[in-house]
């Protein structure tokens, strides 16, 4: 089982921030902005790539709620998913990161692919 789906499952702990029967989520371990969260299906689900209309669907509304609860629905937030092997994903079940709480770089390249580009 994947380390989401035990951090579903309430098999491994997670700083809750909101759940309910499809979703949860919870404050990333390593946060890389003053707000950070992790929002993900309770279902295993690979990847953006993957996922239905329907769960996505569901999802907005939740991730809308959860902006709301951590502040950052007016002051403005960014939600990204990676994607895959370039897109730098590192846990193979499909999460949002949050991110908030300041202004927000923007830096994508990783300094030795963006060469080649
Ligand atoms: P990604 O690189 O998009 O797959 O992001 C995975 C994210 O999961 C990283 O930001 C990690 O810091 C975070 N992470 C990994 N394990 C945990 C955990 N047990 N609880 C909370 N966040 C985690
Ligand atoms: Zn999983």
């Amino acid at each position: 089982m994947c380390i989401f789906c035990k951090i579903a499952k309430g098999e491994i702990s997670s700083n809750k921030v909101l759940e309910n029967d499809n979703f949860i989520a919870f404050h990333d371990l390593y946060p890389k902005a003053p707000i950070h969260i992790l929002i993900i299906p309770k279902e295993h689900v690979e990847c953006f790539q993957e996922v239905s209309g329907e769960i996505m669907a569901n999802m907005t509304s939740f991730i809308q709620e959860v902006a709301k609860i951590t502040g950052v629905d007016k002051s403005g937030y960014r939600l990204v998913t990676n994607n895959g092997d370039d897109g730098g994903q590192e846990v193979h079940h499909l999460h949002f990161h949050l991110l908030g709480g300041g202004k927000l770089a923007w830096d994508h390249f990783h300094e030795d692919s963006h060469k080649s580009l």
